[in-house]
């Protein structure tokens, strides 16, 4: 971007985030100017458009809550039930209802959003790091999921996707070092393999390096580990290998691999280092950061990735949902455990719902080093029922809230799922803390595992044992990154009905139930797992009264005795510890799921 453009941004930025109370204001009058005349809003409001009347009538829903009415849409009404403005196409979330991806409402409004977005974000980068457009390629891996079709019509993809199959990506396509039919290469191995091919044999041009999350980066880099002598090898000799079969990876590959010896020693002679520390530096020698969310759950991915980027910026850029954008990060250089997101009032109408205790802001390692782990403490300290939802301008730092978001696409005071907490200001614009996705316990990729979920699968796998006459008496699980991809592991403790000590199990059963675990997960777990971007599912056995010994641990970090229950989900490193020491054997699913 250049000069005069960046300035014009970070110009709207600042009018933005000073104006924010009257743009709020703006935004909702629009919404209900447009939109109180459907048939959702004219049960609340009566064709009202009054914005009181909205605060005090319409109510706070959930997926479930509009569900119907989307359904409906899908499946050929007219949209205007819900909204006024047509619905182009609808965005599938990674959140899931009922197992299956929520489908969200956008329009050609929402569309128009996204470019100002792009816009502003763009201009915060220049700023801090110069007109990077111009000065070189962004390797940026970018993946495409399955496009689908309602009964409407209407088709229904991430919001990724859509923003790829737009024309305007095509045009600026030329930015990135990945060729866009391997984008659009429906085996992610094959894009993956291509799209590090393409960016290696540019490797003096890149200018940033990056992916939408770090667990994607992460997952290149180790792809990149077992793949770097066959790139090397196709470099050297100038042709693909043969395992590439999709013809668009082919011909896209075909126009830029050349036969170069010189670059596949250099990039052998990187790769076969000993120690991988610093390889992004090192194979990208121009990059000037590495862009990717790392807050959130992502921030599991941190330490990982400072390691491979030797010292690399990592920069987490934005925060925003198939619901709705939401804010930028003005900051770029800052620390991953300090990054804020500054809101975007003119995205969405925003409300936030105080949790009623201030959420504990402890940092992971002092929470492990009290044993509990930060999901733990706050899920310990959260509760939002009864409480009255406050504007985005009316924020207090340091607390925290639920997002609410309404928007122009149909959705009325709308719960996100997400926990944020005030930070600062910007202007008179609040700046948050990503804190966590509520109700979600387990999550590796853009995976969202919540306790409901995880029990729905545990309930199903432990009915194989019925017939063998063993129970399930305790499990808990978290999810293990210390390998890439990282995987959900399981710990079960289980009892023979005759009250028998189980002391081995048939493996054959156990890597039976782990299956079953992965079948009974839900949509996004199964989409992402087939993708190898999350691991085979584990269950470690433990010796029984290992969860005697969780529970008297917890007794003596203060839980009390009568109340106690083990949690489903622990990242505590003593719980982890004294589960690890009692297994007595580990079991993996053997296939991915159907
Ligand atoms: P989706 O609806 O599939 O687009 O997923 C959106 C969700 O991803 C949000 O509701 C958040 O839970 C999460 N998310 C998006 N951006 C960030 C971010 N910058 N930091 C942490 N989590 C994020």
């Amino acid at each position: 971007m250049a000069r005069s453009g960046y300035e014009a941004g970070m110009k709207m930025m600042e009018e933005l985030t000073t104006n924010a109370e009257q743009i709020q204001e703006q935004v909702l009058e629009e919404i209900l100017g447009r939109n109180a005349g459907t048939e959702y809003l004219r049960r609340f409001l009566r064709g009202e458009t009054d914005t009181k009347l909205f605060k005090a009538n319409v109510p706070i829903v959930t997926y479930e809550d509009i569900k119907p009415y989307i359904d409906r849409i899908a499946n050929g009404e007219p949209s205007d039930i819900l909204l006024d403005e047509p619905v182009i196409q609808f965005y599938r979330s990674s959140g899931t209802s009922g197992g299956q991806p929520k489908l969200i409402p956008t329009t050609a409004e929402l569309a128009n959003k996204g470019a100002i977005f792009c816009t502003l974000l763009q201009s915060v980068m220049t700023k801090h790091f110069g007109d990077l457009d111009h000065a070189g390629k962004i390797m940026e891996l970018m993946f495409t999921k399955p496009v689908i079709e309602t009964p409407s019509g209407l088709q229904a993809a991430s919001v990724s996707t859509s923003i790829f199959k737009k024309s305007g990506f095509r045009t600026i396509s030329k930015l990135y070092t990945s060729p866009i039919e391997t984008i659009f290469c429906s085996d992610t191995k094959q894009s993956m393999y291509c799209q590090l091919l393409a960016g290696l044999i540019r490797r003096d041009e890149v200018v940033t390096v990056g992916s939408t999350f770090a667990s994607t980066v992460l997952r290149s880099i180790k792809f990149l580990e077992d793949y770097w002598q066959e790139l090397c090898s196709n470099i050297k000799i100038g042709q693909i290998s043969d395992w590439i079969i999709d013809s668009g990876c082919r011909n896209a590959a075909s126009l830029i691999l050349k036969h170069n010896p010189d670059l596949a020693y250099s990039i052998e002679n990187i790769c076969s280092c000993k120690s991988w520390e610093g390889i992004i530096r090192k194979l990208w020698p121009k990059a000037k950061y590495i862009s990717a969310i790392n807050t959130g759950v992502m921030s599991q991915y941190t330490a990982e990735l400072e390691f491979y980027g030797g010292g690399l910026p990592l920069v987490s850029g934005f925060y925003a949902c198939s619901e709705a954008i939401c804010g930028i990060n003005l900051e770029p250089l800052s620390k991953s455990s300090d990054v804020s997101y500054t809101f975007l009032p003119n995205m969405a109408y925003f409300e936030f719902l105080p949790m009623k205790k201030d959420c504990v802001t402890i940092s992971q390692d002092q929470a492990q080093f009290d044993g509990l782990s930060r999901h733990e403490s706050i899920e310990m300290k959260t509760n939002n029922e009864d409480t009255e939802p406050v504007d985005l301008v009316n924020v207090k730092p340091g607390q925290c809230y639920e997002l609410l978001v309404t928007t122009s696409a149909g959705l009325y005071r709308y719960r996100v799922g997400d926990i944020l907490m005030v930070s600062g200001f910007h202007n008179n614009t609040p700046q948050f803390r990503f804190v966590e996705r509520q109700n979600v316990i387990l999550s590796i990729h853009v995976d969202k595992t919540s306790e409901a979920d995880l029990l729905k699968a545990v309930t199903e796998a432990k009915a194989l044992l019925d017939p063998l006459g063993i129970f399930l008496t305790g499990y808990t699980s978290y999810g293990d990154t210390s390998s890439i991809p990282g995987h959900y592991v399981l710990f079960w403790e289980l009892k023979g009905k005759e009250g028998n000590n189980i002391k081995e199990v048939d493996p054959k059963i156990m890597v039976e139930c782990c299956s079953k675990m992965e079948e009974s997960l839900n949509y996004t777990y199964k989409m992402y797992r087939k993708e190898n971007e999350i691991a085979a599912l584990e269950i470690r056995v433990v010796k029984q009264g290992t969860f005697d010994a969780l529970m008297d641990y917890y007794v003596s970090k203060g839980a009390s005795l009568s109340q106690f229950k083990a949690p489903s989900c622990t990242k505590s490193m003593e719980a982890l510890k004294i589960l690890d020491s009692r297994v007595i054997g580990k079991f993996f699913s053997p296939k991915t799921p159907i």
